[in-house]
């Protein structure tokens, strides 16, 4: 149980996000590699520090593997109860980085590959829904996958916390991107009955459909997903059309994942049944990381 800051070395910079800063890092006595995230919290923000602790908790219960495993909570301190400043986050690493990291190596991902991380986000998401947990921000960057070619999920609720924090900056646009009509636009699609479950199926969908044409899928090449732009398309958008090259089975899915209507949406529980992603037709974890790998 590591439970002080000056038992690790930092390593390298993971990658940067909303609110913080992704470390590899080394628990010296051990020779263990983990992942820390510490996230910033100025003193106006110690509201959201304390209710990121409290998630906190709930994050150390989390115990799949289809989900991102949190090791432990840790402050640098500096710092009582009542301060704002760092708190960080010990999470397993994840070798071969994110699912956007991916994307920005490889584009477009050939079916097998999406039905395969597609199938490990459900199980992850019925884990999750099965303890109340609703993720809230479903995105390639908080998919990462790890050296045995497993995909598993991170950055749940805490993520949440934070967002607020930077409305303007690009990782907070990121996050909104994939947000689901009924949590963009609750007056229009009628508040979320569904406690926000049906919010991430949304997003996977979302994921699922970027997956297959290299790009952000819901507004044109180029186009830069500005608050505007997104409430148009994401709230009073047309259906979309997929594209010509995917199989029938993928286009059944991301549309019943992209369904605008939360009532009408497929369930978690529904799509694990889906021919997209039955296990015939997914990837294995060999054949993943060989693909991360060697292309
Ligand atoms: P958000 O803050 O909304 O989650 P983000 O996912 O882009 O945005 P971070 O969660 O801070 O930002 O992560 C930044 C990057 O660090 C990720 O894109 C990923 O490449 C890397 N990373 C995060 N967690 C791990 C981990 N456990 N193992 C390996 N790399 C990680
Ligand atoms: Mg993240």
């Amino acid at each position: 149980c590591i439970e002080n800051l000056s038992e690790l070395e930092k390593l390298a910079v993971l990658g940067h996000g909303n609110g913080g800063t992704v470390y590899k890092v080394c628990h010296k006595k051990t020779s263990l590699v983990y992942a820390l995230k510490v996230l910033r919290f100025n003193h106006n923000a110690i509201a959201n520090r304390q209710q990121a602790a409290r998630e906190a908790e709930i994050l150390k219960l989390v115990d799949s593997p289809y989900i991102i495993r949190c090791h432990g909570v840790l402050d640098n301190g500096l710092m009582d109860e009542d301060s704002g400043g760092d708190l960080c986050f010990l999470m397993e690493y994840m070798e071969e980085g994110s699912l956007h990291d991916m994307l920005r190596a490889r584009q477009r991902l050939p079916e097998q590959v999406i039905a395969s991380v597609a199938r490990r986000v459900l199980q992850g998401l019925e884990y999750l829904h099965g303890m109340q947990i609703v993720h809230r921000d479903i995105k390639p960057s908080n998919l990462l996958i790890n050296g045995r070619g497993e995909v598993k999920i991170a950055d749940f609720g805490v993520s949440d916390v934070v967002a607020g924090t930077c409305e303007t900056c690009d990782s907070y646009m990121g996050t909104c991107a994939y947000m689901s009509p009924e949590r963009f636009d609750p007056e229009r699609w009628g508040r979320d009955g569904s406690d926000g479950f049906a919010g991430d199926v949304w997003s996977l969908g979302v994921v699922v459909l970027q997956c297959h044409m290299g790009r952000f899928p819901l507004i044109g090449p180029g186009q830069r997903p500005d608050w505007t732009t997104l409430m148009c398309v994401i709230s009073f958008g047309e259906r979309l059309d997929m594209p010509e090259t995917a199989s029938a089975e993928f286009q059944s899915f991301v549309s019943a994942c992209l369904e605008k209507d939360w009532r009408k949406r497929a369930t978690v529980a529904e799509l694990l049944h889906h021919p997209f992603v039955d296990t015939s037709y997914c990837s294995s974890a060999e054949d993943l990381i060989d693909y991360v790998l060697h292309g």
